[in-house]
């Protein structure tokens, strides 16, 4: 036989186990849990592995779980009949963890003043270490399902390193074995087991008996009728199949017989992981044919934005022996999906009714999900679009609207929704666009995230509604609230325009008298096509200075002062007028977020204050 061999850990678990053993302090039964599932994610790939391998070791051995305690040893041995490990997968599995995951580990314990709480554990992939609170050796028997592999143990104090050494006569699976430290005894006690089993056990897809005696009755709670769960079982089968900490935000339970036989259980989480430094998730819900898991992660049955769902949708209309290569095709999974999605769309969006400042909460977390769904879900993209909230000119600084409230409290003989994109609620309302809807009393839409503009422009339109941004040349607002008093005339008010047009020459399009405005002497507006600010700033920090300067339409205000002015000493001053011009395009060019070299407006603005100063 040969000698045991020591490995040190990699430097991510050196440090998830420092945490592990020294800050970890409550809830710390959870390392039952998170065995446990690891032995039952063992069975489950094993059952699935026999129904393609021929030749498996221990061949004849049920797919089980056996757990026992030893008060006098001080021991917890909890073994599973599952795939087992190699001795390559021993180091692979147990000795490294994916950089993102102990990283995020450490974030959430650092940032989420959840310090010492061990529940978190699970959902970043470091769930076997997990042992360590409690333990202060584990040892881990094993043998491969392949059959000319080794007999073997590892074994650490999570010190630092583990060994690997021969041991013969393994059954196939892994056997772990936990000597417990001083202050862990009770998890050698039967009955202390059998209560922590009680919480989730008869979730768990497999047998589990402890010493001896059978604890679970392996039931589905997805095929249960509503009535026959209580919220704290319902909560306890989330975070065991989602391995989850936090508490779900929603949850949906139907039963269907059309189209298809479905029996659905969804979860929106509370806490949404990409957030939390994880990556992108995998699909979370997973694929059941009569209790009979086919795919934990489908990644087709569901569309990709829903991948942060979580929960178990069962079919018995599905094929038993359907593949997971043939079921991403499978007519009938789309279906199942597709009924799920809507189902599920219309749940929330029901949801939000009831309870908006619930999912105001829910939305903050989750919003990205949806915006990438009304860009990408073709099917559903009305459906998710009801699901969006924006601020808006009539909502107060954190309140937020839908778009089918929006529409129900449009203006008569409005016909378009209104949106402007921008940064901040400060820069859009101390900007010229929304002034003219304020004055008429329409609802402006106020979007925050570059990805917004990507968002409305994917969707085009909702409840037969355009939207329409605040700044494009389309927008037509009726007269009624044109500011009255005195204003150029229509002949001066032309002869201005033509002027102006001259003066700046390629810089605009066009000049003309808007209705729209009415604090401000001027504003730009951007024809149908053009790369909006988002965009260009974008695309300037791709490529520098190789970006065109903007066309713009030019919208001057025959009511204000300023252009009154300008209009009369337009000839008898054509200095200053000149200088009054370029000035008054820059500024809307600046509010407009469309000013490429602010540089510029520092020479001018020095001049006009020369000349103003000279004249006092
Ligand atoms: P996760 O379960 O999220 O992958 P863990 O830290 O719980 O993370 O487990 C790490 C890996 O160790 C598992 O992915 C699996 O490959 C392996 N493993 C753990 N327990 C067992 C077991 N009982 N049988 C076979 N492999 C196991
Ligand atoms: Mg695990």
């Amino acid at each position: 036989m040969s000698t045991p061999t020591t490995h040190e850990f990699q430097a991510e678990v050196k440090q998830v186990l420092d945490i592990v053993i020294h800050s970890l302090y409550t809830d710390r039964e959870i390392f039952v849990r998170e065995l446990v599932s690891n032995a039952a994610d063992a069975l489950e790939k094993m059952r699935l592995t026999q129904l393609t391998e021929k030749s498996v070791f221990d061949a004849n051995l049920d797919l089980e779980i056996n757990i026992t305690t030893d008060e006098t040893a001080k021991t917890l041995t909890i073994q599973d009949y599952g795939i087992g490990m190699t001795r390559a997968e021993l180091i692979e599995n147990l000795g490294t963890i994916a950089h993102s995951g102990s990283k995020a580990f450490v974030k959430a314990l650092q940032n989420q003043g959840k310090k010492g709480d061990a529940q978190l554990i699970g959902q970043f992939g470091v769930g076997f270490y997990s042992a360590f609170m409690v333990a202060d050796q584990v040892k881990v028997y094993t043998h491969s399902w392949r059959e000319d592999e080794e007999h073997l143990c590892w074994s650490s104090d999570g010190a630092g390193s583990y060994t690997i050494e021969e041991a013969p006569g393994q059954r196939r699976g892994s056997r772990i074995v936990l000597h417990l430290k001083g202050d862990a005894g009770e998890f050698s006690q039967a009955s202390r087991i059998r209560q922590i089993l009680g919480k989730y056990s008869n979730f768990v897809g497999f047998p589990i008996s402890l010493n001896g005696e059978r604890v679970n009755n392996v039931e589905a709670v997805w095929l249960k009728s509503k009535d026959q769960v209580t919220d704290e079982q319902y909560s306890q089968f989330y975070k065991f199949a989602a391995k989850a900490f936090d508490e779900p935000s929603y949850r949906l339970h139907f039963q269907a017989d059309v189209p298809i036989v479905i029996n659905a259980l969804i979860f929106a989480p509370g806490e949404n992981m990409e957030l939390w430094g994880m990556g992108q998730m995998q699909p979370g819900v997973a694929l059941y044919c009569k209790k009979v898991l086919i795919d934990p992660h489908p990644p087709k049955l569901l569309p990709e934005w829903l991948r942060f769902a979580r929960g178990v949708i069962d079919s018995e209309d599905l094929p038993l022996n359907i593949s997971r290569e043939s079921m991403q095709d499978s007519a009938l999974v789309k279906k199942l999906g597709s009924v799920v999605t809507s189902r599920f769309l219309k749940f929330l969006d029901k949801e939000a009714a009831d309870d908006g400042k619930k999912y105001a909460e829910f939305y903050k977390k989750f919003s990205r999900f949806f915006k990438e769904g009304v860009a990408t879900d073709h099917e559903n993209r009305e459906a998710v679009a009801k699901l969006l909230r924006f601020e808006s000119s009539l909502t107060g600084k954190d309140e937020s609207i839908g778009l089918s409230a929006y529409v129900s409290r449009m203006k008569e003989g409005q016909k378009e929704i209104y949106y402007q994109v921008a940064p901040s609620r400060s820069s859009i309302e101390s900007g010229p666009y929304v002034d003219a809807f304020k004055a008429r009393g329409i609802e402006v839409l106020y979007l925050y995230e570059t990805i917004d503009e990507y968002v409305v422009s994917s969707l085009g339109e909702f409840d037969g509604k355009k939207l329409v941004a605040v700044n494009s040349d389309k927008v037509e607002l009726d007269d009624s609230a044109a500011a009255d008093g005195v204003a150029l005339s229509a002949e001066d008010t032309d002869k201005l325009c033509g002027w102006l047009k001259e003066k700046l020459g390629g810089r605009v399009e066009a000049v003309k008298a808007g209705k729209r405005l009415v604090s401000s002497p001027a504003l730009v507006l951007t024809p149908e096509g053009e790369l909006n600010p988002q965009m260009r700033q974008m695309m300037r920090a791709l490529q520098k200075d190789e970006v065109e300067p903007p066309k713009v339409i030019m919208e001057i205000n025959p009511h204000h002062e300023l252009i009154r002015r300008l209009c009369a000493i337009r000839e008898s001053d054509a200095e200053a007028a000149g200088l009054v011009a370029e000035q008054m395009l820059d500024n809307a060019l600046l509010a407009a977020g469309l000013l490429d070299d602010p540089q510029s407006l520092i020479g001018r603005t020095q001049k006009l204050m020369e000349r103003l100063l000279a004249k006092s």
